[in-house]
């Protein structure tokens, strides 16, 4: 691994007294960028830089959450002592205190109430191994059916479509570097340039060796400007622009038969379905011209190697299933995939969104992909943990669901790990009411989040440059995220938090762990022979190399970095593609009088999900403070908002206030709010409980909202 970017001036080296250096992986997004932290103390302050290493994803580059992200990690309010809730107040316990408080309060509310009672909520920036040892520790410790986690919201729509169409799900099908070897790309709903910076030299690459991209999204953003077409389509109809290309790519003549036919079925319902369409009804549905639609449709047509991206501006939508389905239809219609520069990628968000969504964290879902209602799936984890299958509990509900399942009184008591539901879930004020009805809530942390401050147990965690693990990046490849910083105060990684409490309700025996190693060499016999096989990769294996792309099913393989060369994973080997309809069976939310704008909702470059490591980052707060409305200044004289004043944005669900930032990059019928914000700068508090039937991902791209100026 080569060093790069080092740079310190004359002055910064005076004083030091001692240097250390942790290497790393960036704990934000799915590029996993390689790190060095120099930590360098002197006699009157510790100062530290960030050093980007090379690797073959992030080919040495860092963004500017990336460079700062150590200043979360040694941040004064980091939590280093379990805190325990008295009287409203929390106090510092022992650990000896807080496992003898989970032990009474699990077991007595799981012997009034059933082992339900209790639930487990986790999420996608957990290493593979913690996420592996959270299904198991609700499976086999709790005995709970319900868990599941915050990528619920971040990739179940595409992984559904993954699933359902090729008969997997691993986010991009082939190595980045493929990027620059293709003709044509559809970046659809992904504003790449601002959440996952350091893979856009990829796509400048390819520009320049001539590839058009096109770019569909409601906004003009950064990704856009790089754009051969930008079509700003309606919010919402992203489902119908892909039935428009399709049919336009039939009628002249780009598909490829032979693939078709050989490869995979449903085609004939796909041709039928679109050829019964209008061009010119979903020109107006979608408000993007027919000229513009033909273009893009030619182009990708002709281009003898093409590929296409999702993310969430097409999936978190109540139709995401199945637009991004209808985007794999075009894929497969064209027959690239399979092959050099042809292929599918869904930009995952979350650090470990891959590797966190394969092991079961899913309500649905045991290790290595295998299902929980498959009695053999059952059946081969159950011989893995040496339990009875019959005592594994069966399928439960997604992270939302549970939300409801506590209102209903199903639910009693939550145990949270590297989540913030408050702030990530739609409808937050009746996730908050959720939460604060529960009558134990313990919430695993490095820092009293929104959803910490109504828990009755606080126990302090690990950050990325104290815990090694393995993450599997947007690649699909595992990588090992070395991680030797000393852990502060009482801080314990998750798995050692899991064992321990594990241990104390008496199962200790399924959860005698030493290492993140041990528990990853358990994962890889879970895996085997499950969809997302991590046999053959080794810690070993591991530390020598650059990563291994999974499947990797023997320890002599050298991992899968293009799949679907010879065929697909469903059993007769062939691709399923679907008819897909314009508008989904259930309408999404539309403008009216008392709410005539669409809101639409996303990142912004400085900050990560629900802000609680990047709030508390001072160079990153300084860029964004606090939350904004971007709106067309059109738009905003219409309704008489001025120019960086406070906003009040109002659903049929609630309010908040956010200063106004006029800008052109955004429709007329349409405002921006990113989400990274809590409390009264909650944007989520303004979404729908609605979910897409398929996978349950709820409509955060879509909201009608009303606005005015707080005066
Ligand atoms: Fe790399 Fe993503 Fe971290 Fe930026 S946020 S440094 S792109 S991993």
């Amino acid at each position: 691994m080569a060093e790069r970017l080092v740079k310190y001036s004359r002055a910064q080296q005076k004083d030091v007294q001692d240097e250390r250096s942790y290497d790393a992986q960036c704990p934000y997004c799915s590029m996993q960028c390689k790190m060095r932290v120099i930590e360098q103390k002197g006699p009157s302050r510790t100062q530290y830089k960030t050093i980007a290493l090379d690797n073959p994803t992030s080919e040495g580059r860092l963004c500017v959450k990336g460079i700062h992200a150590y200043q979360h990690a040694v941040h004064r309010e980091r939590v280093k002592q379990p805190l325990f809730k008295v009287d409203g107040q929390f106090v510092p316990v022992s650990w000896e205190f807080a496992l003898a408080v989970m032990k009474e309060k699990f077991t007595k509310i799981q012997e009034e109430f059933g082992t339900d009672a209790v639930s487990v909520y986790g999420g996608g920036s957990l290493t593979n191994e913690e996420a592996y040892l959270l299904g198991k520790f609700a499976r086999v410790a709790l005995k709970t059916k319900y868990i599941d986690y915050n990528g619920r919201f971040c990739m179940s729509a595409a992984a559904s479509a993954a699933n359902q169409a090729f008969g997997i799900d691993r986010g991009l099908t082939n190595r980045l570097d493929e990027i620059e070897q293709t003709d044509c790309i559809i970046l659809a709903g992904t504003n790449i340039a601002e959440c996952q910076p350091t893979i856009m030299p990829y796509f400048e690459r390819a520009k320049e060796n001539g590839t058009k991209i096109i770019v569909i999204d409601p906004r003009v953003t950064e990704t856009s400007k790089m754009a051969d077409w930008h079509i700003q389509l309606k919010p919402g109809t992203d489902a119908a622009l892909a039935n428009g290309l399709l049919k336009l790519i039939i009628e002249h003549g780009y598909i490829d038969e032979a693939f078709l036919s050989e490869r995979t079925t449903g085609f004939d319902e796909v041709m039928d379905h679109v050829q019964s369409m209008e061009i010119e009804s979903i020109s107006t549905l979608t408000d993007v011209s027919v000229e513009q639609l033909e273009k893009v449709a030619l182009t990708f047509g002709k281009a003898e190697r093409a590929m296409i991206f999702t993310a969430r501006g097409v999936e978190q939508q109540t139709d995401g299933y199945m637009a991004v389905r209808n985007f794999l239809n075009l894929l497969l219609a064209t027959g690239s995939i399979g092959k050099l520069g042809c292929g599918y990628g869904a930009i995952t968000g979350q650090g470990n969104g891959q590797g966190g969504r394969e092991h079961g964290q899913k309500a649905d879902q045991l290790p290595g992909y295998r299902s929980i209602e498959n009695k053999e799936h059952r059946q081969y984890i159950a011989d893995v943990w040496g339990v009875n299958e019959e005592d594994l509990p069966r399928k439960g509900v997604s992270a939302y669901e549970m939300m409801e399942k506590i209102h209903e009184g199903e639910i009693k008591a939550m145990f949270i790990m590297g989540s913030n539901p408050i702030v990530s879930n739609p409808n937050a004020t009746y996730v908050k009411e959720a939460l604060e009805k529960l009558s134990f809530i313990v919430a695993v942390d490095m820092f009293i989040s929104e959803s910490g401050k109504l828990a009755d147990l606080i126990l302090p965690t690990t950050s990325y440059l104290e815990d090694e693990g393995t993450m599997t990046n947007v690649e699909g490849r595992v990588m090992l995220r070395p991680a030797s910083k000393e852990k502060p105060g009482e801080t314990k990684h998750d798995w050692e938090i899991l064992c321990e409490v594990a241990g104390v309700l008496g199962k200790e025996k399924y959860f005698a762990f030493h290492s993140a190693e041990q528990i990853f060499d358990e994962l890889r016999v879970a895996s085997r022979g499950g969809i997302a096989d991590y046999y053959g990769i080794t810690y070993e294996r591991l530390r020598e190399g650059d990563g291994i792309f999974w499947p990797c099913p023997t320890t002599n393989h050298s991992g899968t970095e293009r799949l679907f060369e010879e065929k697909f994973y469903h059993q007769d080997k062939k691709a399923k593609l679907m008819a897909v309809s314009n508008t989904p069976a259930k309408k999404k939310e539309s403008t009216s009088l008392e709410f005539p704008l669409y809101l639409t909702t996303g990142r912004v470059v400085a900050h990560y999900l629900t802000g609680v490591q990047t709030r508390r980052s001072s160079s990153l707060a300084a860029r964004d403070i606090e939350s904004h409305i971007q709106i067309h200044p059109e738009t905003a004289d219409k309704y008489g908002i001025e120019e960086g004043r406070l906003v009040k944005i109002r659903s049929e669900r609630g309010e908040i206030v956010v200063r106004s930032r006029f800008s052109t990059d955004v429709r007329f019928d349409t405002v921006f709010v990113p989400f990274h914000w809590a409390e009264s700068q909650n944007i989520n508090d303004l979404i729908s409980n609605e979910l897409d039937p398929t996978c349950r991902m709820p409509g955060f791209k879509i909201a009608a909202v009303h606005i005015t100026m707080v005066t």
